[in-house]
């Protein structure tokens, strides 16, 4: 387990996912009644961008950095922003960024509560530290997979689970997902699994959305952010994430701010966006084609 998310945090990959996050959190609290947000791979929690892993890939200055000047953004861009400014309490130069435990923990109710698993010690000790405080949210030093099959249904039959796996081996991670959401979903059908990947090579990507298509589940909606042609295995190209039981209009609330994120974090023709309903309610499965 070599990975560690502060290489990674705030690049582009990050902001697509977190603005994504920031919707589904927005959608969570459409009702009044309480929800759990559930997260299998939950890393730190929150990023220095000025430590010697962020500054080592400087993957912050593509991400993050390319869009704290920006205007005319989006209200959900605008969102997600606010939530960086708070994580930094009024510092403009963006010393720190949030990960997703951070972004829920923000966003959540009083009455909402969190169930944070994350495998690797040393991070699972820093989000414990972050989070000593706050009753709502409980850290589980712990194969997420496996949590999550105890984990669901919460107690509140309501909720979210974000699967966001560092997909050290990219074909296995896949396999892995499937066998865990199936379970997870059998055990609690009305759930929320948004699942993060990376892309790299489209073949890598279809055998995923097909199995999707034909797992039974009644929304699924896949929003994708293509950097560069899907065609390299050697590096990351885009990034993409799986809703399934995607809250009503998901895609309404995500299309603005996902049209905007190729023009701020691409570079001109050659980025692009998607968007796709993979099961849509009452028609056939979309065809994902080899
Ligand atoms: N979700 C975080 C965010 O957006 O801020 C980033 C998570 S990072 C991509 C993946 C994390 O999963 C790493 O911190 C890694 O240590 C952890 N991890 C790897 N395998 C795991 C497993 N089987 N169960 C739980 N955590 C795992």
């Amino acid at each position: 387990m070599n990975y560690r998310h502060a290489y990674h945090a705030g690049n582009f990959a990050d902001v697509m996912k977190h603005m994504v996050l920031v919707a589904l959190l927005d959608a969570m609290k459409q009702k009044a009644t309480p929800f759990c947000y559930i997260e299998t791979h939950a890393g730190s929690g929150r990023y220095d961008l000025r430590s010697v892993h962020a500054r080592k890939t400087a993957e912050a200055d593509d991400g993050v950095a390319r869009l704290k000047t920006a205007t005319g953004l989006p209200p959900l861009l605008w969102k997600w922003l606010d939530v960086v400014r708070a994580c930094n309490e009024g510092d403009e130069a963006f010393r720190y960024y949030p990960g997703s435990p951070w972004i829920a923990a923000h966003l959540m109710r009083p009455t909402d509560s969190a169930q944070l698993c994350e495998l690797h010690t040393e991070e699972a000790g820093k989000l414990r530290q972050l989070f000593h405080h706050d009753a709502r949210i409980h850290v589980h030093n712990r194969d997420g997979y496996e949590a999550m099959k105890a984990l669901v249904p919460p107690k509140e039959k309501r909720g979210l689970v974000l699967i966001d796996p560092p997909f050290e081996q990219q074909d296995a991670e896949f396999r892995t997902i499937e066998k865990a959401l199936k379970a997870a979903m059998e055990r609690w059908p009305t759930g929320i699994f948004a699942v993060w990947y990376p892309i790299k090579v489209r073949s890598h990507v279809q055998p995923f959305h097909r199995w999707l298509a034909k797992s039974g589940a009644k929304r699924v909606l896949a929003a994708e952010l293509l950097l560069h042609k899907d065609d390299s295995p050697l590096r990351l190209n885009g990034t993409g994430m799986v809703i399934v039981n995607a809250p009503w209009k998901l895609d309404d609330a995500l299309r603005d701010g996902l049209k905007m994120l190729p023009k701020l974090l691409g570079e001109p023709g050659e980025a692009e966006y998607r968007l796709t309903w993979l099961v849509e309610e009452g028609k056939d499965p979309t065809p994902v084609h080899v």
